[in-house]
């Protein structure tokens, strides 16, 4: 079944600048699909608008059932569901990693410090930065951020993650790690979107490759028929 159905989606920043054209992408439940194409192109505004960081002015977007109206009214239950991970991991600076961790789980979901704290503790082993819980995001090589930064989305137990090109601010040694947890994410069946220009992680991991060029996507396949140009 379907976990994002976005159709025929168009936006304006201000009244000129029409940066998505009409956009429609359905993605299944389990599904990876990876969004390519040149900077500027609209990747990141498109997938900003499957949680509503993005108002949209026509088309219908509908997240695991839920339709995000273009009022914006269904923000909390779409924010539940939708995990995000930036570019700029947006970590807080003066909280330490678990309290980075826990903080929506204890004040969205309501959870208990002790079951957050429980919870916050497996993610940090999961993304392999369980000995700097106590530390602050400052103390964190870029790469330990983002997967704190994942952490932390997972925290909320969405059913759907987006990664809007979570690899572009890292030095190159420190991609691999966090590609690796994306990649064992979408192995235990996580839906994902992720934007980015990781053509490894592209060809290994998505099930569907889409380019978007100027507000429109243009094409689309399997990483094997995307990738193998003639
Ligand atoms: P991409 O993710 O493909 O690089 P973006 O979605 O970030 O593209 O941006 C698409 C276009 O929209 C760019 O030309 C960018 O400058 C413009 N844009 C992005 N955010 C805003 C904004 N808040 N106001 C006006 N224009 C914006
Ligand atoms: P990215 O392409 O990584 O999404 P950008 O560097 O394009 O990010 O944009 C960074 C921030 O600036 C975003 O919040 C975006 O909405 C905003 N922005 C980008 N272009 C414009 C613009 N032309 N006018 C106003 N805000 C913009």
């Amino acid at each position: 079944s379907a976990a994002i159905i976005a159709t025929d989606v168009h936006k304006w920043y201000g009244n000129h600048f029409h940066v998505l054209r009409g956009v429609s992408l359905s993605v299944k439940q389990g599904e990876v699909v990876v969004i390519m194409g040149p900077s500027g192109s609209g990747k990141s505004t498109f997938i900003r608008t499957f949680n509503a960081l993005e108002e949209f002015q026509q088309g219908s977007i509908i997240i695991d059932g839920i339709n995000l109206s273009h009022d914006l009214k269904n923000i909390e239950e779409i924010r539940r569901e939708v995990g995000m991970v930036f570019q700029q991991f947006n970590l807080f600076p003066h909280l330490t990693i678990l309290q980075n961790v826990t903080l929506a789980p204890i004040w969205v979901r309501r959870w208990p410090k002790a079951k957050a704290e429980e919870v916050a503790l497996q993610l940090l082993e999961r993304v392999g930065i369980l000995e700097q819980a106590k530390k602050f995001p400052g103390q964190l090589s870029g790469g330990q951020q983002q997967r704190v930064a994942i952490a932390r989305a997972l925290a909320m137990q969405p059913k759907i993650m987006l990664f809007d090109e979570p690899t572009s601010a890292l030095d190159p040694e420190m991609v691999r790690e966090v590609l690796d947890v994306m990649r064992t994410l979408a192995s235990e069946g996580m839906t994902m979107v992720c934007v980015t220009h990781e053509v490894g992680f592209a060809r290994e991991v998505a099930d569907r490759v889409v380019l978007m060029s100027d507000g429109v996507l243009v094409e689309e396949g399997t990483p094997e028929v995307f990738f193998s140009n003639p």
